[in-house]
């Protein structure tokens, strides 16, 4: 495998560069070494994801961004999750399709693309056929996310905060808003417009707004930014799911009320946004996240 990519890290837009197969650890918190908390079948993401089988979903240990809110949090540190080779990574595709997966579900990835990229091409040699669906905070530099074209069939990403000011609150990353825009665009003019297979989402990309607490307003402009972009050539998911985690402050620390999403709704609704998904308010539960304890790594 070509390391080149780990000696000086930039992979994504915090641009370390530090030498992480020297152990060096950047923002994100791990070494080059690929490490993986779970790997196994998820049945909640959007339907057209999830499908009847479920999503082959594997969670990547390390974040870049580290949202305050992270409701992943212990895989954002690096603290959950095992160090495994390229060769592991690849079995664990292939285990992921004997199981009956629709799709390789690859969650927080940026961090080990070079990786990801050896074990996918390993798991295709031998004949795994799978969707690739690629599932981002949607902090990626272009430079990354050039290097997955081609291998990428699905874009599942977030545009998490439309101002420099919430992004700075949440995540330190002031630039967050226009590196992301930048990032659909780029994963726009890989993949097209969305195209389906019966339910299933094969090609395309997924844009998600997490509604957050106290932030209808730049929900909304984050849509009306994202639609001015790529109008109804992508699909629209508004989320309600978001809990509170118990190191958050206020006005973070309570889920959203019914009236802000049904008024995010209605905006999008009003920009003229046809294809989406819309979340049960019931999604926003603890018990919702999956345990991160290696199902499926060793
Ligand atoms: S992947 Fe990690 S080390 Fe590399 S630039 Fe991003 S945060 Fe820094």
């Amino acid at each position: 495998m070509d390391l080149s990519a780990y000696r000086v890290c930039r992979l994504c837009p915090r641009e370390c560069g530090v030498d992480r197969t020297a152990g060096e650890k950047g923002v994100c918190g791990v070494s080059a070494e690929a490490r993986v908390a779970r790997a196994a079948l998820h049945a909640w993401e959007e339907p057209c994801i999830s499908g009847e089988g479920g999503s082959g979903t594997v969670f990547f240990s390390g974040c870049g961004l580290r949202c305050v809110f992270c409701q992943n949090r212990p895989i954002a540190l690096g603290e959950a999750g095992q160090d495994i080779s390229t060769g592991r990574l690849a079995d664990i595709f292939d285990e992921l399709e004997e199981k009956g997966a629709e799709n390789l579900n690859l969650v927080t990835g940026a961090q080990f693309v070079p990786s990801i990229l050896e074990a996918l091409s390993i798991a295709r040699g031998r004949g795994n056929r799978l969707p690739v669906v690629y599932n981002t905070g949607g902090y990626e530099r272009k430079e990354t996310l050039s290097m997955l074209k081609g291998a990428v069939d699905v874009y599942l990403v977030d545009y998490k905060y439309a101002s420099p000011r919430l992004a700075e609150d949440c995540a330190a990353a002031p630039d967050y808003p226009a590196v992301a825009l930048d990032a659909i665009g780029e994963m726009l003019s890989q993949r097209g417009k969305a195209r389906f297979d019966g339910e299933m989402l094969k090609s395309g990309v997924l844009v998600r707004f997490l509604l957050l607490p106290s932030a209808l307003l730049d929900a909304k402009l984050g849509l009306k930014r994202v639609f001015s972009l790529c109008q109804n050539r992508v699909l629209y998911s508004l989320m309600q799911q978001y809990t509170p985690m118990p190191n958050v402050k206020p006005p973070l620390d309570r889920r959203v009320s019914e009236a802000e999403y049904r008024s995010l709704f209605d905006y999008a609704d009003a920009l003229g946004i046809e294809n989406g998904y819309t979340q049960a308010r019931e999604s926003a539960k603890e018990s919702f996240i999956p345990p991160f304890d290696l199902s499926g790594v060793l």
